[in-house]
């Protein structure tokens, strides 16, 4: 491939909606309140950013039936990078395997998008605690860093601020 690096200020953009996707690099799924919360940067800036990576080829559409299940007004774009993978895969060394990571800064596998569609399905794409549609994600009732699995069973929709909440009463010994 024939490709202009990224320049700088598009890497952060970039590299949050990169540790979204799959292994093979493909079905990033985030809206652009979100991307944009994690790089740090204004909507308008992700949104400008986003464009000029499409425009670079650093960005694929990606399979937008994988949030089909969203509804309306909520349905983030899926993006692929621009990874083409033929042949026998390639492993790398577990230390340098790209590895996904939470919002909180946690190093977290993927939760295979076939779970993730069936949780938000059974919750009704609303937060289990308080209802809410907005800034959705999914938890683990049994902690992930404590053995969790990503199975149906041990996943539930949570808004972040219910999210957090949990967080901060486990941190407290609840
Ligand atoms: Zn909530």
């Amino acid at each position: 491939m024939d490709q202009a690096p990224a320049p700088a200020a598009l890497v952060g953009v970039l590299l949050v909606i990169a540790r979204c996707c799959d292994d093979d690099g493909r079905g990033s799924a985030q809206t652009v309140a979100v991307i944009a919360e994690k790089a740090g940067k204004s909507e308008g800036q992700a949104r400008r950013d986003i464009a000029r990576l499409r425009e670079l080829g650093l960005l694929l559409l990606g399979d937008q039936s994988l949030v089909d299940h969203l509804p309306n007004g909520q349905r983030p774009t899926v993006y692929d990078l621009p990874i083409h993978i033929s042949g026998p895969k390639v492993f790398l060394a577990p230390r340098h395997r790209p590895e996904r990571i939470a919002p909180e800064g946690k190093r977290r596998r993927a939760i295979p998008a076939s779970v993730q569609a069936a949780v938000y399905q059974r919750d009704g794409h609303r937060c289990v605690a308080c209802g809410t549609l907005d800034d959705l994600t999914l938890d683990h009732i049994y902690p992930w860093a404590r053995g969790g699995p990503d199975t149906i069973d041990n996943l539930r929709v949570l808004c972040r601020p219910c999210n957090s909440r949990k967080g901060a009463r486990i941190m407290a010994g609840a």
